[in-house]
């Protein structure tokens, strides 16, 4: 943002300096690089800089358990993670089914609490989604996407749930803790596949792309 505002101040500058008694108004969208990374205007010798930084991105699930789409929170849990820099490319609501619940938390089998999470989670519908996250907030954040979305989430028990989490903001117990979110990359592209056939995630681009990812077409 710094530097996009740095850009904008320095086309401003050369555009009085260079007296050019255009409309100051058109020369804020034209300071946008949309689709311009490096861009050099030959006409008045100016050269965009890329604002984005290249980066390795990843998916994630993230789910909002029965709890939180009975006390209507859904809104603002999805909204945390599209403020975050999030792009969403899965969405979809639905009643569970014991078959997808027991593979999804296979490795929680042998717990004591396996029986009353199933029961918790096929208690009402689920809002279930495949998020992404841009390159620029990678590296600015020095964070994968499966582990920022973690951090966003909290702790598992919302007693040590640090505030700011969703866990740690909206819930104060463990066996009714709101949100799920995959552990891990290879953890997220199972639960991914489980939850969602290929061609219910969406292929889209951003309008701010240019801005928040270089790579974001790939
Ligand atoms: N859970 C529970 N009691 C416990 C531990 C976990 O009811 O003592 C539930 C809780 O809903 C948790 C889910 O089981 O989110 C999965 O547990 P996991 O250890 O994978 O935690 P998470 O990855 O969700 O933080
Ligand atoms: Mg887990």
């Amino acid at each position: 943002m710094l530097l996009l505002q740095r850009s904008v101040f320095k086309r401003l500058l050369q555009h009085f300096y260079s007296g050019n008694q255009g409309n100051a108004k058109s020369l804020v969208p034209a300071a946008l690089p949309a689709g311009a990374a490096g861009h050099r205007n030959k006409s008045r010798r100016i050269t965009f800089h890329s604002i984005a930084v290249p980066g390795e991105r990843e998916r994630t699930l993230i789910a909002i358990k029965p709890d939180g789409v009975q006390r209507r929170l859904v809104g603002q849990i999805m909204q945390r993670f599209e403020q975050r820099g999030f792009k969403l490319v899965g969405l979809k609501m639905l009643q569970v089914s014991e078959d997808l619940l027991s593979q999804h938390y296979c490795d929680l089998r042998t717990k004591p609490f396996y029986p009353s999470l199933l029961d918790y989670m096929s208690s009402g519908p689920v809002v279930v989604m495949v998020t992404f996250l841009s390159s620029l907030i990678l590296v600015w954040e020095g964070h994968k996407v499966v582990q920022t979305s973690r951090t966003m989430v909290g702790h598992t028990n919302p007693a040590e749930a640090q505030a700011g989490t969703v866990r740690g903001d909206f819930s104060f117990h463990v066996s009714r803790n709101v949100v799920h979110a995959s552990d891990s990359p290879e953890g997220a592209q199972r639960e991914i596949q489980l939850w969602f056939h290929s061609k219910e995630l969406l292929k889209w681009e951003c309008c701010d792309q240019t801005i928040t990812c270089e790579d974001a077409k790939a």
